[in-house]
């Protein structure tokens, strides 16, 4: 099969699209990977080139050794992924020893994987030990909320969790773990992935500030829609502080509404941890 018939490269072009149309990517804004599972990399290797060459991927991910994954291009838009997807988006495979990579497909007009790959790989690495191998997706995106929300609140997980928590009542239960925090750091870079990566561990949501989002889910839908659950409650945050002239409001979700909603969030599977509802 070519790649792009099969399903989970049409799930990933249709994810780029979606991220483009909610207005999380200006210019070459964000990035995207996917973790391809063994029968998904056999159904397409057909059209999979395995003579190029390997290249240092800048950080060592010794766990993702021999995985492949599907990653939007260096430098490339979002907006230009659903036209031409073998132009802005390749499939790489990881060496044996999780140091190295090789590109098998796409990119057709050059260029490398995502700046971020390191973050990427190293965010891959902490979620495919923590969940057991379910976490599939890495996601960064640049919503125009949640970053606002970074140049006003105290940069700690507790408060973020807090007020995206109190507005709307599905976000402790599509975010229960809450979401983790890193200050402004230079991206790009190794330093920046070590410190997602912690953070990562605990939460599926990491706030960059000043800068945007990273998601972590198990499959295409989990993973926007969270990023999507996130942003919209910062929407609704940012609106407002806006109408109240930046008094709290009236009313919110409080902490006793929260424990008395996780039996809810435990009907769906899911948790809100106490952590942050003393
Ligand atoms: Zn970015």
């Amino acid at each position: 099969m070519k790649v792009m018939d099969s399903a989970f490269a049409q799930s990933f072009v249709k994810f780029a699209d979606d991220g483009w149309n909610r207005g999380y990517h200006e210019r070459n804004g964000g990035n995207l990977s996917y973790r391809i599972p063994t029968e998904e990399v056999e159904a397409v290797k057909e059209d999979l080139d395995f003579s190029r060459p390997f290249t240092d991927i800048g950080t060592d991910v010794p766990a993702l050794a021999g995985e492949y994954f599907m990653v939007t291009g260096s430098g490339k838009y979002f907006s230009n992924i659903l036209a031409a997807p073998r132009d802005n988006c390749c499939i790489i495979e990881v060496d044996s020893e999780g140091k190295k990579y090789r590109i098998l497909w796409g990119l057709e007009k050059g260029g490398k994987p995502t700046s971020e790959l390191p973050t990427h790989l190293m965010n891959h690495e902490v979620k495919k030990l923590a969940t057991n191998g379910k976490s599939r997706l890495i996601y960064h995106c640049h919503p125009v909320n949640i970053i606002a929300m970074s140049c006003v609140l105290p940069l700690t997980d507790r408060d973020f969790t807090l007020a995206l928590w109190q507005n709307m009542t599905e976000c402790a239960i599509v975010f229960g773990e809450g979401v983790g925090v890193i200050p402004w750091m230079v991206c790009g870079g190794r330093e920046i992935a070590v410190e997602t990566a912690k953070k990562i561990a605990k939460y599926n949501v990491v706030v960059w500030a000043q800068h945007g989002l990273f998601c972590a889910g198990a499959d295409f839908d989990e993973t926007f829609g969270l990023a999507h659950t996130v942003e919209k409650s910062a929407e609704i945050y940012v609106k407002i502080y806006s109408m109240t002239g930046g008094k709290a409001p009236r009313q919110v979700i409080t902490n006793e509404n929260l424990k008395e909603l996780q039996g809810l969030a435990e009907f769906f599977g899911a948790k809100i941890s106490p952590e942050f509802m003393d």
